[in-house]
């Protein structure tokens, strides 16, 4: 059996269209596999970017636990453990947050990221600089292979789906069953750059891409001076603006389905291809203004939180949709017990399955349950280089309510997301905010008491680097 793991970025969970209450998202491919396989409805990324959610994903824990950006050396994260035990491992990520810069390569015996860019000067001297990539500079045909989507594509600061297939495909082929291979794609993360005919199906008002990207560009020119909640994205766009944004968000996610589908194609396409097991999630949300703001700042409403999360084989169909919250942590223990490796004493996630999940017999009584689902964050802008326990927000989930604590005021609010999941109105119930309240200071101690805050080896100092940051939006 082999496993493969897909993340999406700024996935939120009404961008699969089986998912959504809107017309206006194109997913057929995902539909379908939603429908098949096992769907988890109530799915939380443990943070809003991409740097709170991979410790998740990919490490098991809470960004609190070891501290972000990076995966720290404390943490063992999914892909050391196979790799230790005899299995194939292979990574490829199309962002650079989830790349060597920041240790996500652990455990891979295949990396693939976007490190470098096309300034292959710009490469070879930061490669000098960081003695961890020196080692790894002497697979040039990696590095190579690193750069040279790049220069094919255009100016988008990241691998496009299609390419991340070829390469995906290639590196499959040339390793040895059972094999993980965990595949990140960006499309959706903007700046967007859907293929003009997917494009053209959106009503995306009259705008072309680049009109958007401008709009977009605009925000992120100026998001400095508004990186505090308290200021408004809404004043720079207009409904309309707004609107066009959204559907060329959907508009990736129907390229980025039909992607998916061509990748699970070639993979499943022989008839004794091995049984395997996709797994897909959205690494984050994704906020249009609903809470104030675009993008995915660090904020922890469901549009930010909420992910889908899918489970399905090609041999057989799950049928099945799980209630239960749980956690994007809870990935790595999933995939370890699926290639019966043992758990890793790191990792706070549970399993989203028994062992038997793939033959079909998934029930909702068979998941344990979690007592609570936490997100959280301690950064105000950017990747979080800079954590303080000042300013930490952390979201506690015990279905249906869930709290958001913002330690600046000492204070949270109560929702009830079953009744109101877009988090529209704070509710009383002095009993369970208490609860919530105090598993809420439990993080937050973990955080003030950390042997963490910064890994080692995350100096982002190379230009090539600090404009694929900037071109995502992520820098200052
Ligand atoms: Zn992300």
């Amino acid at each position: 059996m082999n496993v493969i793991l897909i993340t999406i970025d700024s996935m939120r969970f009404g961008a699969i269209s089986e998912l959504s209450n809107s017309d206006d998202v194109v997913t057929p491919f995902l539909d379908q596999k939603v429908r098949q396989g096992a769907t988890f409805m109530n799915a939380f990324a443990t943070g809003s970017g991409t740097s709170t959610s991979f410790p998740g994903i990919l490490g098991g824990v809470l960004p609190f636990d070891f501290g972000y950006p990076g995966l720290s050396n404390h943490n063992t994260p999914i892909a050391e453990v196979l790799k230790n035990d005899g299995i194939s491992t292979i990574g490829i990520s199309g962002n650079i947050a989830t790349s060597r810069v920041y240790s996500y390569d652990r455990g891979f015996t295949s990396f693939h990221d976007t490190v470098g860019n096309s300034l292959k000067d710009n490469l070879y001297s930061y490669i000098l600089e960081h003695n961890k990539i020196f080692k790894l500079a002497k697979k040039t045909n990696q590095i190579i292979r690193s750069i040279k989507p790049s220069l094919e594509s255009n100016s988008v600061p990241y691998i496009r789906a299609e390419d991340l297939n070829d390469i995906a495909v290639d590196m499959i082929e040339d390793c040895k069953d059972p094999y993980f291979a965990w595949l990140h794609y960006m499309d959706p993360h903007h700046p967007y750059s859907p293929p003009q005919s997917i494009f053209e199906e959106f009503d995306t008002k009259g705008y072309e891409i680049d009109q958007i990207n401008e709009l977009v560009d605009n925000w992120s020119s100026r998001r400095p001076e508004l990186s505090s909640d308290n200021k408004n994205d809404s004043e720079l766009f207009t409904s309309t603006e707004m609107e066009a944004i959204k559907e060329t968000y959907n508009a990736e996610m129907a390229y980025v389905d039909s992607q998916i589908e061509a990748l699970y194609k070639k993979i499943t396409k022989s008839k004794d291809t091995e049984e395997t097991i996709f797994i897909v999630c959205g690494d984050h949300g994704e906020e249009f203004l609903e809470h104030g703001h675009f993008s995915h700042r660090p904020k922890l409403f469901n549009e930010l939180i909420h992910v889908p999360l899918i489970l399905f084989s090609n041999k057989d169909k799950f049928n099945t949709s799980i209630s239960n919250p749980v956690s994007l942590s809870d990935i790595p223990p999933t995939v370890s017990r699926l290639f019966d490796s043992k758990s890793n004493s790191t990792w706070r996630g549970m399993p989203l399955t028994s062992k038997d999940l793939y033959t079909g017999r998934i029930k909702n009584q068979e998941l344990e349950e979690r007592d609570y689902i936490f997100s959280e964050l301690a950064h105000e802008a950017g990747l979080g280089e800079e954590q303080s326990p000042e300013i930490a927000k952390i979201s506690v989930v015990k279905y249906p309510w869930k709290y958001i604590y913002y330690n600046k005021n000492n204070a949270g609010r109560l929702y009830n997301i079953r009744d109101d999941p877009h988090e529209t109105e704070a509710v009383l119930n002095e009993e369970v905010t208490d609860e919530l309240h105090e598993q809420a200071q439990t993080r937050l101690s973990t955080l003030a008491d950390g042997p963490h805050h910064k890994t080692e080896n995350q100096s982002t100092s190379s230009t090539a680097v600090q404009d694929r940051l900037e071109a995502l939006g992520y820098k200052e």
